[in-house]
């Protein structure tokens, strides 16, 4: 509640959100958050551009749409960029979606410059606008990211919003992406005072760096997991801002992600071929031989799939995977990846598969129903991260009855607790090292108690499924601190 006793107005600006917008998690978290606060009081809405595609498959989805009475006008590099303003009612979350040539290429660019940030930076100035065309006002800015860190610099140091004033929260969902670029001519172009540019607030290197800006200038920063709010202090993983992090801990705080669980729930998944719950298997068998089928691979083998479903990024541990591959198949398993992203880890993939194609298989792509087919028909969800934020899969893994095998460490050492260990929670397998060894030794473990132990095997899949992941907790936290924000 605020001093005068209304719900607190937060206005969440992200350039991600499922299911119109989703490249990883902070999309999944973008249309699932909200909904939570809704529920704990918080009269919160959504600002997101509308990138080529989006509003078809809102209207595929059947939402409602309307247009806002005016649209939205943002001063930057010496014009006037205008977008429409779409409103509409997803799942009982006012979303607005802005609609201009400036969201008309690619998400998110291969190369940062002027250019292709530029886009991010009008989207923050917009979100500012909005409520000039909507009869709503913020108390509170909620972004997200890298790509809408400029909104808290605006607030903080741009010649017109600074006067304005306004408060705004950074949420770090992965701190590896920074939004780096050279600073010509974005300091002129951008109406930034030439002040925001010193080591003190976002420069870095030489360069802009958005992130830096964003969490220097916010009122508060929250990032998606305890252990990786106090690992970035200190992580190299953060590219270079742990000193800023450590130096801002002061306003930081790990809050863990939830799940849309009324999504990802293994008794209603209309995606896949049969239901199932922790009381009854036989559709999670049936799941496994579709999978089985759906690979190629033999429908009544014994052997355990290990299953993998992720960006193709370094952050991932794939090198981890592709150089345990012939120990993997020795152990007598099968593994399947589902995944896109960087060439070298694409082509590694397809050289296992040559090399073993009975036992790996390698689904190119982003298939969010085969996703579903993945999480419900395999045995072990494997996640070597090298580091991991918060991590979604391995929640999503366990509410369908896949044991997930992982690092110690962000999200997942807060989520995944090995069943050796006696005071865990016993819902899979860990390992610590960030090498082959480290997971092969996990992932022996977790074949062989696969095979040799059913009924403990058993208790580890109902353990799993039996975990909260709600956002009822979480959402709880991050209501608590936009009232201290407001006090
Ligand atoms: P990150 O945000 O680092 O990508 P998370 O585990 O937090 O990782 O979230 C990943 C989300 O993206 C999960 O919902 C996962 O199912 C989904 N995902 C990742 N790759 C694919 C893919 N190739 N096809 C379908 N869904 C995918």
């Amino acid at each position: 509640m605020t001093k005068s006793g209304s719900a607190i107005k937060v206005l969440f600006v992200t350039t991600e959100l499922a299911p119109f917008s989703k490249v990883g998690g902070l999309g999944d978290v973008a249309g699932s958050l909200p909904k939570a606060l809704l529920q704990a009081d918080v009269d919160v809405r959504v600002v997101t551009p509308a990138w080529p595609g989006v509003l078809e498959r809102v209207a595929a989805s059947g939402v409602k749409t309307s247009m806002a009475k005016s649209n939205v006008y943002a001063a930057y590099d010496w014009r006037i960029h205008s977008a429409n303003v779409i409103k509409a009612d997803v799942k009982g979350v006012t979303t607005y979606f802005l609609d201009a040539e400036d969201y008309s290429g690619d998400m998110y660019p291969h190369q940062l410059n002027f250019w292709t940030a530029s886009p991010f930076a009008v989207f923050c100035m917009q979100a500012l606008e909005l409520k000039n065309a909507i009869d709503w006002e913020p108390d509170i800015y909620h972004c997200h990211d890298w790509t809408s860190a400029f909104l808290p610099c605006a607030l903080a140091w741009h010649r017109h919003y600074r006067q304005v004033g306004g408060r705004s929260v950074m949420t770090l969902h992965n701190v590896a992406y920074q939004g780096i670029f050279e600073p010509s001519p974005f300091l002129e172009a951008s109406g930034l005072e030439p002040w925001s540019f010193s080591q003190s607030t976002m420069e870095f290197y030489g360069q802009v760096n958005l992130l830096k800006g964003g969490i220097v200038s916010a009122t508060a920063v929250t990032t998606v997991s305890p252990t990786y709010a106090n690992e970035i202090q200190t992580y190299e993983s953060t590219r270079e801002l742990s000193g800023i992090l450590s130096q801002q801990r002061g306003k930081l705080r790990g809050i863990l992600n939830g799940l849309d669980t009324k999504f990802w729930n293994s008794e209603k998944d209309k995606q896949l071929p049969a239901r199932f719950t922790s009381k009854d298997f036989k559709g999670k068998v049936t799941c496994r031989k579709a999978l089985l089928q759906k690979a190629g691979f033999d429908q009544e083998t014994q052997d355990p799939i290990i299953v993998c479903v992720s960006r193709l990024a370094e952050q991932k541990g794939f090198d981890m995977v592709m150089n345990g591959i012939d120990e993997i198949v020795k152990m007598g398993a099968k593994i399947m990846i589902l995944g896109s992203g960087q060439d070298w880890i694409e082509n590694g993939l397809n050289a296992a598969v040559a090399k073993y194609p009975n036992s790996v298989k390698f689904f190119r792509g982003y298939d969010e129903p085969l996703s579903h087919l993945l999480y419900a028909g395999g045995d072990m969800f494997l996640m070597p991260s090298v580091f991991e934020p918060c991590g979604l899969s391995q929640m999503i893994s366990m509410r369908y009855g896949t044991v997930p095998v992982v690092r110690e460490v962000g999200g997942l050492r807060d989520t995944v607790f090995d069943v050796d260990d006696p005071n865990g929670r016993k819902n899979g397998f860990t390992f610590q090292t960030c090498d082959t060894e480290g997971m092969l030794w996990a992932l022996r473990r977790a074949v062989e108690r696969y095979k040799t132990n059913p009924d403990q095997w058993r208790e580890i899949m109902v353990e799993g499924m039996s975990e909260d992941f709600t956002w009822d907790k979480s959402a709880e936290l991050y209501k608590q601190m936009y009232e201290e924000m407001l006090q």
